[in-house]
């Protein structure tokens, strides 16, 4: 049975042409780049193209870009780089809807004494700007805001919201971990002093990460050591998968505008199929503002896992706002915040697409749901009330 994968907003096939340039880095050329002689000198060359090739997707310059190991190090990065370059400053500001890498990690802080403020959202999941501006204060070291949700899949305004923070003098980061190689992004033009991105999101390994550092910003570096990254990320470069980032972001920046049309294509026939052909189906997330590849379902009267088990059945991969660890349910933090119903919030499920999606795959799905769909209701005692069918047992 052939895999049909819309889980990208979890990870990414690597791309052919990605494995091909970073086999001879994993199998031939094995010397360290910061070595003195030839064999790690041209390392050391492999490495500063690729940084060139992320640069220019993001439209940076290459000494803005500093390799990490995943999203995950890029925003802790970002957050613990702006308290120790302010020490006097001990508040931050985030949303409710962030990734765990900023969620959590605030909350790491808030726990040794700094003051956090977490933004709200509203039922679509927009943020509330003069909320934010409310929050800001002679203590805010930093404004920490995603780009674009990974379950949702809302942009938010982060040109808007950088304009105004630039007039405050507020350092501003951005996780874009699910936004590049998705839509184009223009570091030249966006008010931001850092922005994450991560590998594994556009087509590269699992492993690698980039922090953006705009020019000038005050940096203090999380992992330290050696001076690897101009002193700024310490550790032997992970060179195989640098150099696989850089032609995955070569990819994507031939491709962006073109890609991303067709994603949205698929993706809004796969929403609007599913809408039409399955009774109590709401999207959740702001349709006016969203990734194109994303699409956010709930199923009202079934459990998201059980449709992800039935999905699986046909080969197809989807996630489920309810992830199921140690035994217990625990609904999305992000579908909370947006006050969505727990019967939805359960009952919710994500497909995201990949320029390696088919028509034919997305025609399958809208095939297969309805059934899946109704089968399921038929067995949950609410679902079969609104099926009109009798609860009661003979
Ligand atoms: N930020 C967002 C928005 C994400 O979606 C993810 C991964 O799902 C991360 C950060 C973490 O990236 P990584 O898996 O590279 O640590």
């Amino acid at each position: 049975m052939k895999t049909i994968y819309l889980d990208n907003n979890a990870t990414t096939q690597v791309a052919p042409e990605v494995l091909e340039e970073m086999l001879p880095y994993l199998r031939d050329y094995y010397g360290n780049p910061s070595s003195m002689h030839t064999f790690g000198g041209q390392l050391h060359r492999k490495v500063e193209e690729a940084r060139a090739k992320v640069a220019h997707l993001i439209g940076a310059e290459p000494e803005e870009i500093i390799f990490t190991s995943s999203g995950t190090e890029s925003d802790n990065t970002a957050i613990m780089s702006a308290v120790e370059s302010f020490p006097q400053k001990r508040h931050i500001i985030t949303t409710r809807v962030e990734h765990p890498a900023v969620l959590n990690f605030c909350k790491h802080l808030a726990r040794r004494g700094y003051r956090i403020t977490f933004l709200t959202v509203n039922s679509k999941g927009q943020l509330n700007i003069d909320e934010l501006l409310k929050a800001i204060d002679d203590n805010t070291a930093l404004v920490t805001i995603m780009y674009a949700n990974n379950e949702v899949g809302n942009i938010f305004p982060i040109s808007e919201i950088g304009n105004m923070l630039k007039e405050r003098r507020i350092l501003f980061h951005t996780d874009a971990v699910q936004v590049v190689g998705k839509i184009p992004i223009d570091t030249k033009k966006l008010p931001v002093e850092m922005l994450s991105l991560s590998g594994h999101k556009v087509h590269a390994p699992k492993g690698v990460g980039v922090l953006y550092v705009r020019k000038g910003t005050r940096f203090y570096p999380y992992v330290i050591g050696g001076h690897q990254e101009r002193g700024r990320r310490a550790g032997t470069e992970n060179v195989a998968s640098i150099i696989g980032l850089g032609k995955a972001c070569e990819i994507a920046a031939k491709n962006i505008t073109q890609e991303s049309l067709s994603l949205a294509h698929l993706r809004d026939k796969l929403e609007k199929a599913l809408m039409h052909k399955c009774p109590d189906v709401r999207i959740n997330g702001d349709v006016t503002s969203r990734l194109p590849n994303t699409t956010n379902l709930s199923f009202e009267y079934v459990e998201g896992e059980a449709i992800l088990l039935r999905l699986n059945e046909y080969g197809v991969c989807a996630s489920s706002g309810s992830a199921c660890t140690s035994g217990s349910l625990e609904p999305s933090h992000v579908l909370r915040a947006m006050g969505v119903p727990f019967t939805a919030i359960h009952g919710s499920i994500r497909f995201s697409l990949s320029r390696y999606n088919s028509e034919a795959e997305v025609d399958r799905v809208i095939e297969i749901m309805p059934d899946i769909i109704k089968s399921l209701r038929q067995l949950s005692p609410f679902g079969r009330e609104k099926l009109g069918e009798s609860v009661t047992s003979p």
